[in-house]
């Protein structure tokens, strides 16, 4: 590993100055997990590496007046798998956390870092795409607030510029009559995902018809993705089993999946449509189940 400095600022201003400056290759260190290991192994060499761990303000969970849930970007997720606040209004992202890593990993792991890292792969990704989630961006003086689906431009990329860090994550309020999930499928325990779908549907009052869904692909395109088209043909429309054959052959034709180490494209394909099958089947017994279950 190349020689680097290493600063642990105080206040954010701090930080976002370090990694502002144009002399240097600064990188931001919340958790480590993922950074450390691109360090060692991918050729990561950062001249100076920033600890987010002494900056105030970003490690939290607060409980929004709206009903919605703001999540500090240094909050680790083994905090947010068993927050009380985060599993009674959001509990797709509490179930998002718990399927990253192992309990170590989640201990150091933070949430900002998963979206930073921007693997199309990320498992809270989907999740927080589905649910309408928005990322807070401050440069240590102003703040931006992005749609989270459209934080990602790339793999490893995201918009943030230089001299700006993610601060936090704000998850709306769910909607009444609304089903959250997300499910992934992997090679193994402590796998990132091969394909991951996040899913929000809202229901109109008393059936299985949907009011508005929102469908969230991780590891199938360059960054995670909403499936408009399979939402487009979803919207308004009674979730039956004829409805979501089509829905999940739908979401198998808009995803761009590669072959890599984890999956091939073909086999990617495969896992689209049969786990978007089962999370919108899950929503449609929840809804005929009134909204229970
Ligand atoms: C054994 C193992 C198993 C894993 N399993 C999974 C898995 O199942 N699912 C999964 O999704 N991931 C998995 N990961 C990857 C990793 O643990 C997660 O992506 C983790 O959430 C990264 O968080 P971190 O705090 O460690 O990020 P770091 O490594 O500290 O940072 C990651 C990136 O984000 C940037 N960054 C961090 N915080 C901020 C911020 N607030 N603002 C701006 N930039 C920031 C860093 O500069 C870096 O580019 C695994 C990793 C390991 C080592």
């Amino acid at each position: 590993m190349k020689a680097f400095d290493y600063v642990r600022p105080s206040t954010l201003e701090e930080a976002c100055a370090v990694l502002a400056d144009p002399a240097g290759s600064a990188k931001a260190l919340a958790g480590g997990t993922d950074v450390l290991v691109q360090m060692r192994a991918a050729g990561l060499r950062p001249s100076v590496v920033v600890s987010l761990k002494d900056v105030p303000g970003l490690n939290f969970i607060h409980a929004d007046d709206d009903g919605g849930v703001t999540i500090g970007a240094v909050t680790p997720l083994g905090a947010v798998e068993h927050s009380a606040v985060i599993k009674e209004r959001c509990p797709a992202v509490a179930q998002a956390a718990a399927w990253v890593g192992s309990v170590q990993v989640r201990n150091r792991a933070t949430i900002g870092g998963n979206l930073c890292n921007a693997a199309p792969s990320a498992d809270t990704a989907p999740i927080l795409i589905a649910l309408g989630a928005e990322a807070v961006i401050t440069d240590g003086r102003e703040e931006r607030v992005v749609l989270l689906e459209e934080f990602f431009t790339g793999p490893g990329q995201t918009v943030l510029g230089r001299g700006e860090l993610l601060r936090a994550v704000r998850v709306p309020p769910a909607p009444a009559r609304s089903f959250a999930t997300y499910l992934k499928t992997f090679r193994s325990a402590m796998d990132c995902c091969t394909v991951g779908v996040g899913l929000c549907a809202t229901f109109e009052e008393g059936s299985a018809a949907i009011k508005d869904v929102r469908l969230a692909l991780g590891a199938v395109a360059p960054t995670p993705m909403r499936a408009r088209a399979t939402e487009a043909l979803l919207a308004g429309r009674e979730l039956d089993e004829t409805t979501i054959a089509a829905a999940s052959a739908k979401a198998v034709e808009e995803a761009q999946p590669i072959d890599d180490i984890r999956a091939s494209a073909a086999y990617r394909e495969v896992l689209v449509e049969v786990m978007s099958r089962r999370v919108l089947t899950a929503a449609c017994a929840w809804a005929q189940n009134g909204g229970r279950g």
